[in-house]
């Protein structure tokens, strides 16, 4: 029998030791989950148009400047009003961050684990309200917005098993006459700054991997989903984050993202967004500034142009579902979406017959009563695909959609569309879009497949479906992808299982929810001490860390 736990400490280093197991996806053909969401999305919808104000060490700060944050699929619809950092926060929240970090570096592994622990818990419990803040924030369906909250849940779990495992570790050798360490020590002050699109598991994961070596963190969420962010943020404060650890300012990025990232005592950015924005953040950290002591360090996770090869000899039908799910959950605003479906010439009219069928029984409408495709998330992104689909129209023919929706409430709505015979060089075979539209290109055989598949600047995710081993082995030797999936989709990383992270301009392949993840947040150092009697008589054994 297990003996009751004794205090706090005890309680976190026994989760730390409970083998790790990814949320299980709640089952909306139940009844009950059904009608606990409804419940959750009209205790929402009550919530909707409350103020926030910055969190700048435990402080609330009011500005004058406001984001306001709304609904995509009824942009009337007030989400959350937040006050906006300018620039002049920053050294504000600096200070705040660096005065806590004394403090906070400190304390032990389990201790902060601990918080993570008592975070994921409380999302646990409130798993249908996060899940509906999402739907009203960022326009995800039901089953999205809780892929979203599972995946926050399975990083704070994640991350905190794995700090807990740093601590402990030690050098391979231990010299004779010595004692050797090997220590992962928080590197100091850094900008979390994440996109919307994942706004909470995005989010929460890079400042929870931060936060649980030790480091504290000004935290600028994505202007189009800073509610979601000061939801979670409140929840640290409840799981008893100290004061400055996290300092919560919404910003734009132009102004408050890049005054952060510039400034001499940020350590470190941790990026996820676009490519251009990522590319900036690169060139601005790198430039050393007056009174900069140390070298910063980026984590840059950015855009792709993912791909599905479909060979000739595949389960056509499972290809044809998983390109369709790739390509167009969440309305393909994933950086893992399919956006280019590589198809060999046997069996191209077949597959794209099916394809055009498949999408056609697509719905798509208001996000709160749970369609498949919703809006996309704002204005500029539908301006911007739209875009991309009469671009597409001269590049290729188009098989579904093409079109804008237009709804009552003036949602960003646009048909899912699918665009055949493109080229590999095309426009819309090369640029991220981050909408409903797949390109689908004709390759003659998996020679080509192969080059196509490797012809854009970007490297993320990638899929193939294969019956032929050898082409799959191919695959595996010459699809440079970061993440690569073979006979399955390319979106839905798991945490733990698919450590997610791209090749080339997809980013820095920081592989999140992997066990390398935490070491981007840390700096090793080394301790040899000779022995001797006095150090014999030390209680520490190597490799054993204060946890
Ligand atoms: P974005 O690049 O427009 O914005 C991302 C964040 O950067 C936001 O918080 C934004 O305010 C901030 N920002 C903007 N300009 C800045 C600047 N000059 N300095 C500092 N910060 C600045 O991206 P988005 O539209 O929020 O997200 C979509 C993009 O993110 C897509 O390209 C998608 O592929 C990518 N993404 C990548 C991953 C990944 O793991 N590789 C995951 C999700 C999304």
């Amino acid at each position: 029998m297990i003996a009751p736990a004794q205090d706090a400490s005890e309680v976190t280093a026994r989760s730390a030791q409970a083998p790790f197991v990814n949320e299980e996806f709640v089952d909306f053909t139940l009844g009950e989950n059904r009608r606990a969401m409804q419940a959750a999305l009209a205790d929402v919808e009550s919530q909707l148009g409350r103020s926030y104000d910055l969190v700048i060490g435990g402080r609330r700060v009011r500005t004058e400047g406001k984001i306001v944050s709304s609904n995509p699929a009824q942009p009337a619809q007030v989400v959350g009003t937040h006050s906006r950092a300018g620039s002049e926060h920053v050294q504000q929240a600096l200070d705040a961050a660096q005065t806590a970090f004394a403090d906070w570096s400190r304390r032990s592994a389990v201790e902060r684990a601990g918080l993570l622990f008592r975070a994921a818990t409380l999302i646990r419990e409130r798993k249908f309200e996060f899940c509906a803040w999402l739907v009203y924030e960022v326009g995800k369906n039901w089953g999205e917005a809780d892929a979203d909250v599972g995946e926050t849940i399975d990083f704070l779990e994640f991350y905190a098993r794995e700090a807990v495992r740093l601590a402990s570790a030690t050098t391979p050798i231990q010299l004779p006459g010595e004692r050797n360490q090997l220590r992962y020590l928080p590197l100091g002050v850094g900008a979390v700054i994440p996109p919307w699109n994942f706004p909470l598991a995005i989010m929460a994961g890079m400042t929870a991997a931060a936060i649980v070596c030790g480091n504290t963190v000004v935290l600028k969420p994505s202007e189009d989903a800073p509610t979601i962010a000061a939801r979670f943020m409140s929840l640290l404060e409840e799981a008893g984050l100290p004061d400055g650890v996290v300092n919560l300012c919404p910003g734009a990025g132009a102004e408050f993202g890049a005054a952060l990232v510039e400034h001499p005592q940020t350590r470190f950015v941790a990026f996820t967004g676009s490519k251009t924005v990522g590319l900036q953040i690169h060139e601005r950290a790198a430039r050393t500034q007056p009174g900069q002591h140390f070298i910063k360090r980026t984590i840059l996770e950015m855009g792709g142009k993912d791909s599905i090869l479909v060979d000739n000899d595949c389960d056509l039908d499972a290809a044809v579902q998983g390109v369709v799910a790739s390509a167009f959950g969440f309305n393909g605003q994933k950086c893992s979406a399919c956006s280019r479906a590589i198809v060999d010439a046997e069996i191209y009219d077949t597959f794209c017959d099916r394809l055009q069928a498949k999408v056609a029984e697509l719905k798509t409408g208001d996000p709160v009563e749970n369609v498949y495709t919703g809006p996309v998330i704002s204005e500029k992104a539908y301006r911007k695909a739209l875009g991309y689909i009469e671009i597409g129209k001269t590049e290729g023919t188009v098989l579904n959609g093409g079109h804008a929706i237009e709804t009552p409430g003036g949602g960003y709505y646009i048909a899912p569309t699918v665009i055949k015979d493109v080229a590999p060089a095309a426009r819309i075979a090369q640029e991220e879009i981050f909408g409903p539209v797949l390109a689908v290109i004709k390759s003659q055989n998996f020679d080509e497949a192969l080059a196509i598949a490797n012809n854009t600047e970007y490297g993320l995710t990638g899929a193939i479906y294969s019956n032929s081993r050898a082409n799959l082995e191919r695959a595996q030797n010459e699809f440079h992808v970061g993440n690569l999936y073979l006979n399955r989709k390319c979106t839905g990383a798991m945490v733990g299982a698919h450590p997610f992270g791209g090749f080339n301009m997809s980013g820095t392949d920081s592989k999140a929810g992997g066990p390398d993840y935490l070491l981007l947040f840390t700096q090793a150092q080394s301790i040899a001490e000779k022995i001797t009697k006095a150090s014999q008589a030390a209680e520490k054994q190597p490799g054993q860390m204060d946890l």
